[in-house]
């Protein structure tokens, strides 16, 4: 085979590389449209510049941006698309070009429509390819515009969120799952008193005074998990001072990582103002509780919600049974409406305060009087909330003035006694005269007449009634005190004795008459008359008020009053007395009648048969010689009338040095008083006391019985008055000695020992005071019984 010649060979490559060019060059070609196209279709807008910076390519996307027609654009400079505050921009980024230099900068477009628009150009040189020198420019255009606007928002947020966390009144802490703190507000700088880097520094536990770690890291578990949780706590400052604060923690969570976030809020001001404020509700308390003037609370609708103590003591209640209570339940049903119309009154507004005099319901069932003063106390937005009444209890003064009403209406009793004793006196002693001349001539003619005479008979007739009628003058006279009386010394025993028959046949067979002298008795000065004059009357009274059969008793014996029971004791004269009691176990009298005894002409008997005249002819008689009457009685017990006359003062006594008595001794035992008269209820605990004795006073025979079964300690006596309402004093005794066996016991009665001994109210040989008794006397006998306590023991 012939070898084909080099030429050739040289041709076919020739040839071969044509081809390949060819091919090089399509292809090339190929890449170039393809590029074009990419550039083209693109999202980005694309730019090509020659050497002059004259566009020679513009794709669809810029021209979009630009608003105008690729060939409208194409053959233009590049800077004078460049709005002119731009231009320094553009024409820097042009010289880095011309350098070599590819970078992305931002600048601002300008739109056909004259609207401008960020954007951010990644721009490079663009070089020859043979000759490898600058050509010129190429840029990829972005439009920034909507990641402008986020920016914008971003920083907007961030700024709003820096403006609320530093403007915070409240200190923010923001620390991680360490508790390390990661930001904080300058309130909370403020409130710690660390700087930002000083708190970055730190975690919680620093700043908090005693700690209990264990405990932090549990309640911090907890918010991390997602608890929302209030807290209080003392922080250490850094210049050492510590701060109360209020905590509010809870979880925040940023990007897949968990904080807490807490604000806190300094609250030792509001504590000390807390403090400050249970300080003085604690002294209000104190003063509400302590003060003599009762207080309540009680609600719109008139019921109690709370009373202090002098407020629940004057109604005799606990304060746990006085709440809840109407007012209607403890007042008085006289002014139950008045004061509910001024409670309403106060409550629309209409007055802004009340006083009046109101009457209440104590407990046991008596009238409690008081000032009530009433006010409206509303909150601070002026809504009503409750009444404020305060009450001072005024019964006492209520009675003293009862006492003085009653002293005034005794005065002119008297008065009135005086002047219808001198009128009586008067008309008497002339009656007398004119009966003296009737009954002389009466005599004087039946001795001018023969027996058989039928004058004799009807002259007897007149005779006797003139002698009925001069006993009556008598009678007038001696109340008016102008009978003629021969005063001398006597014994009362002997004269009460002597008359012992007469007053017998006086009160007839049904009426056993006891007599019971007293030994020792001191001499009195008056006429003898005068005392029969004294038992006819009251003798014939008692038998009068009993009927059927009964039981008279008199008595005699000592007695002395000092200055001290007299000032407690209105009508009482102090000094040594002698006693004449006249005791009966009939009728008794009422409160009314008990008023009115002495009054001349008032009786309580049928027309004929009663003259009103006989213990207004006593009184006469016992005033006259200085001396008083007392009179106990209640209806259906029997009444007994004590008459004291004047010890007489021999010159024998005189000589004799009377021996002072001595004081008697007092003691510590405990003493329950029972007496339903509070005046002498009163004055007796206060005797006591004086003495050094512990008294437990009760007014009724129920609250004796009660302060019994409470009283915690021993009681050594019961002193009790013998007839009371509720239950006798026998019986009382029966049921307290059953709690307290060894206590010893003391009757009072103002009935004499023997009536009541005899009534079977008291048993024989119990110990027994008589009502009224002087301290001395009291307290002598309460020693003796006492000691015969301990005796016995
Ligand atoms: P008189 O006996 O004429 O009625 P008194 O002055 O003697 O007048 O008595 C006045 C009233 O006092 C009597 O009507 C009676 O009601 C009452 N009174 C007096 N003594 C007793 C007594 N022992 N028991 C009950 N009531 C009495
Ligand atoms: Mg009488």
């Amino acid at each position: 085979m012939a070898e084909k010649p080099i030429y050739e060979k040289l041709e076919t490559r020739v040839q071969e590389l044509k081809t390949g060019y060819t091919q090089l060059e399509k292809k090339l070609h190929e890449a170039e449209l393809f590029s074009e196209e990419i550039m083209t279709y693109m999202s980005e807008g694309f730019v090509q510049t020659d050497i002059r910076g004259t566009i020679i390519f513009i794709n669809q996307r810029l021209s979009e941006m630009l608003g105008y027609l690729p060939e409208q654009i194409i053959g233009k400079y590049w800077l004078d698309i460049v709005p002119a505050e731009q231009q320094a921009i553009a024409q820097e980024a042009e010289a880095r070009r011309v350098l070599g230099h590819t970078d992305r900068y931002e600048i601002i477009l300008r739109h056909k429509d004259g609207h401008r628009f960020p954007v951010m150009i990644g721009a490079g040189p663009r070089f020859d390819k043979q000759s490898g020198e600058f050509i010129g420019t190429m840029g990829v255009v972005t439009d920034i515009t909507d990641q402008k606007k986020a920016e914008k928002q971003i920083a907007e947020a961030l700024s709003w969120y820096q403006e609320i966390f530093e403007g915070s009144k409240d200190a923010i802490f923001i620390s991680d799952e360490n508790a390390r703190f990661v930001s904080i507000n300058s309130a909370a700088c403020n409130l710690t008193g660390y700087d930002r880097e000083e708190l970055r520094a730190m975690r919680i536990p620093d700043l908090h005074d005693k700690m209990d770690l264990d405990a932090f890291n549990t309640f911090h578990g907890r918010i991390i998990g997602g608890d929302h949780v209030d807290s209080e706590a003392r922080i250490l400052r850094r210049d050492g001072r510590k701060v109360d604060a209020e905590f509010n923690n809870k979880r925040i969570t940023v990007s897949g990582k968990h904080y807490m976030h807490t604000t806190a809020r300094d609250i030792t001001e509001r504590k000390l103002t807390e403090e400050a404020l249970r300080e003085s509700e604690a002294r209000f308390r104190s003063i509400y509780e302590h003060t003599a003037v009762g207080l309540a609370q009680v609600s719109l609708d008139f019921k109690i919600m709370s009373a202090n103590e002098a407020y629940c003591n004057m109604l005799g209640y606990q304060e746990k049974d006085l709440v809840g209570k109407h007012l209607k339940e403890i007042t008085h049903p006289e002014v139950i409406e008045e004061n509910i119309q001024k409670q309403e009154n106060l409550a629309s507004g209409k007055i802004d305060h009340y006083r009046m005099e109101k009457k209440f319901i104590h407990k046991k069932g008596q009238t409690v009087h008081a000032i009530l003063d009433a006010n409206l106390i509303r909150d601070v937005s002026g809504n009503a909330i409750y009444f404020l009444g305060s009450v001072v209890d005024i019964t006492e003064r209520k009675q003293a003035g009862k006492e003085r009403d009653k002293l005034q209406s005794q005065l002119l009793q008297a008065q009135k006694m005086e002047s219808v004793g001198r009128l009586a006196g008067g008309v008497a002693h002339d009656f007398n005269n004119m009966l003296g001349v009737i009954l002389g001539h009466t005599e004087l003619a039946l001795l001018k007449t023969d027996e058989d005479n039928d004058l004799v008979s009807d002259l007897k007739e007149i005779q006797k009634a003139a002698k009925r009628s001069a006993n009556t003058t008598k009678q007038l006279l001696a109340f008016a005190r102008k009978d003629i009386i021969s005063p001398k010394q006597i014994d009362l025993n002997d004269t009460v004795e002597s008359m012992l028959n007469m007053l017998r046949r006086l009160i007839g067979e049904d009426i056993d008459l006891v007599w019971q002298p007293a030994a020792h008795l001191w001499p009195v000065k008056m006429d003898p008359s005068q005392i029969d004059q004294i038992l006819a009357n009251l003798c014939v009274n008692a038998r009068d008020a009993i009927s059927g059969v009964g039981k008279l008793t008199i008595e005699t014996g000592r007695k002395t009053f000092d200055v001290e029971y007299c000032n407690d004791h209105p009508g009482f004269i102090p000094g040594d007395f002698v006693l004449l009691a006249v005791s009966d176990n009939g009728s008794g009298m009422d409160k009314e009648t008990l008023e009115n005894l002495f009054e001349p002409f008032f009786t309580t008997k049928e027309v004929g048969k009663g003259t009103g005249l006989g213990l207004a002819t006593v009184y006469g008689i016992v005033k006259q010689n200085n001396g008083f009457i007392n009179v106990y009685s209640e209806p259906g017990q029997g009444s007994t009338f004590k008459i004291y006359l004047p010890r007489l003062v021999t010159d024998e006594d005189v000589d004799k040095a009377v021996p002072e008595k001595k004081a008697a001794a007092g003691g510590t035992e405990t003493i329950l008083l029972v007496e339903d008269e509070p005046t002498i209820l009163r004055m007796t605990r206060m005797m006591l006391e004086r003495k050094g004795y512990s008294v437990l006073p009760a007014a009724t025979p129920g609250e004796a019985i009660d302060l019994a079964k409470t009283h915690a300690d021993k009681i050594d006596l019961l002193m009790t008055d013998v007839v009371m309402p509720e239950m006798n004093g026998r019986d009382l005794a029966g049921q307290i000695t059953a709690l307290y066996p060894d206590i010893r016991l003391l009757f009072m009665s103002g009935y004499t020992a023997n009536v009541i001994a005899h009534q079977g109210v008291l048993d024989d040989g119990v110990a027994f005071i008589q009502k009224p008794f002087s301290m001395a006397e009291m307290t002598e006998k309460v020693r003796e019984i006492l000691d015969t306590a301990s005796d016995k023991a």
